[in-house]
């Protein structure tokens, strides 16, 4: 079976490391020429400051912004584009609904629920707020499959849950969790949600008003932007409500010395100036991507990510993190992971990784940012794979044949 990347010349890193072979495109995405091109011209032929001049090549710019809210609203299935906050990326965007929205909620009565498998970035900002207001946190479990259990994450919920904060998908397992059916779950009792989308972007097809979250998050780099640019989606209600955790210029309607009142909608959570730069990368990303396709996007991603599972169950000496997790089948929410983490057994995933890289093999190794996710599943560290477009069925064969050399030669 030949699977060949129609896309992998769109990326001129391969030009430069022409035997690179990178499967770390779940800790970000290699960039386009096209997106480049973009920052690029934007930043010689039109820069400027947006939401303060009110000269020709400023007011382009805050123009040029504003459609990029547009746009973004219209990628992820948001009907407003007063709903898309530009952040620097999922960690700050998950800060900013702790502070701006989730923090003057809670008491010491409250909890708010989290998955075993979140990045650190879904943890440590709920694991703070509890700590200052004695608010507990409750880590609902995996089910075989590496996906959230659903069953068990209601059973945890009470008249006293704040919030639920999940993962669209876990950046370790890869599998696509329920989101829809624990945001509805939470809707109907009045819990706010929230979805770290950092993984689950590059499968297209976000409906955040489908999924009838409060809060969705992502960041540039993982769908083939810049790194530095990120969204946080507020449902139009909730919005309205949050308070600014940064203040500064570009928030405010009116100052004193005494007080401020702050503007409504997205921009009073966008205080100092804008990363203009980033968010014309980011859209045109999101134009790239959509230009080529998505169904071309998904069948494709689809069929690499089956060959790379069958040939990794296929090697005797691989373990993966979750013993089933090979397996999408048992439910629709499963779809086709494009990471897989595992251990090479009997070897450190340092040593693996090093090994690897020394055949121009670009892999993670180590915790992801999920060391609870590790220790609940006994582990110490994991290699982690990760497609993107400029993947192709040699570079699975080379990861196959470099994790055999080095279990032979390691062991
Ligand atoms: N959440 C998940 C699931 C991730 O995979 C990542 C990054 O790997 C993050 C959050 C943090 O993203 P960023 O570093 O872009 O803020």
């Amino acid at each position: 079976m030949a699977i060949v990347s129609p896309w992998k010349q769109d990326f001129p890193v391969f030009t430069t490391y022409q035997e690179l072979c990178y499967l770390d495109s779940a800790a970000t995405c290699l960039t386009p020429k096209r997106v480049a091109d973009a920052m690029h011209y934007y930043q010689c032929h039109l820069h400027a400051n947006s939401h303060k001049g009110l000269y020709q090549l400023s007011a382009n710019v805050t123009a040029q912004v504003e459609k990029a809210r547009e746009r973004i609203a219209e990628f992820i299935g948001a009907s407003d584009q007063n709903t898309i906050v530009f952040t620097s990326g999922t960690t700050e965007s998950i800060n900013l609904i702790a502070y701006s929205y989730i923090a003057s909620r809670l008491t010491s009565d409250s909890n708010i629920i989290i998955s075993a498998a979140e990045h650190h970035a879904n943890l440590l900002p709920w694991q703070r707020l509890c700590q200052q207001t004695g608010a507990s946190l409750r880590v609902a479990p995996l089910d075989q499959y590496g996906v959230i259990d659903i069953a068990q994450l209601k059973a945890l919920v009470d008249s006293h849950t704040a919030l639920i904060s999940i993962s669209h998908s876990s950046n370790v397992i890869g599998k696509i969790n329920p989101v829809q059916n624990i945001c509805q779950f939470g809707r109907q009792r009045n819990i706010i949600t929230v979805i770290d989308g950092a993984q689950a972007v590059c499968h297209g097809g976000i409906n955040v008003e489908a999924i009838g979250c409060d809060f969705y998050v992502f960041s540039g780099h993982k769908i083939y932007g810049p790194t530095g640019c990120g969204v946080l989606y507020c449902r139009i209600n909730v919005i309205d409500q949050m308070q600014p955790y940064q203040v500064g210029g570009g928030v405010i309607d009116n100052v004193t010395y005494e007080s401020s009142r702050y503007l409504s909608g997205p921009l009073k959570l966008e205080a100092g100036s804008h990363n203009v730069i980033g968010i014309i990368g980011l859209v045109e990303a999101i134009n790239y991507l959509d230009d080529i396709g998505w169904p071309d996007i998904t069948h494709y991603l689809k069929t690499l990510s089956g060959y790379m599972q069958k040939s990794l169950s296929q090697l005797n000496v691989i373990k993966p993190v979750v013993p089933n997790s090979f397996i999408t089948t048992h439910l629709d929410t499963q779809a086709t992971p494009y990471l897989t983490s595992f251990q090479l057994d009997k070897v450190h995933s340092h040593d693996v990784a090093s090994m690897l890289d020394s055949k121009n093999i670009a892999v993670r190794a180590g915790h992801h940012c999920a060391q609870p996710l590790h220790k609940a599943l006994g582990i110490n560290t994991s290699v982690r794979v990760s497609l993107g477009l400029y993947n192709e069925r040699s570079d699975i064969d080379r990861l196959i044949d470099g994790l055999a050399q080095t279990h032979k030669l390691l062991l």
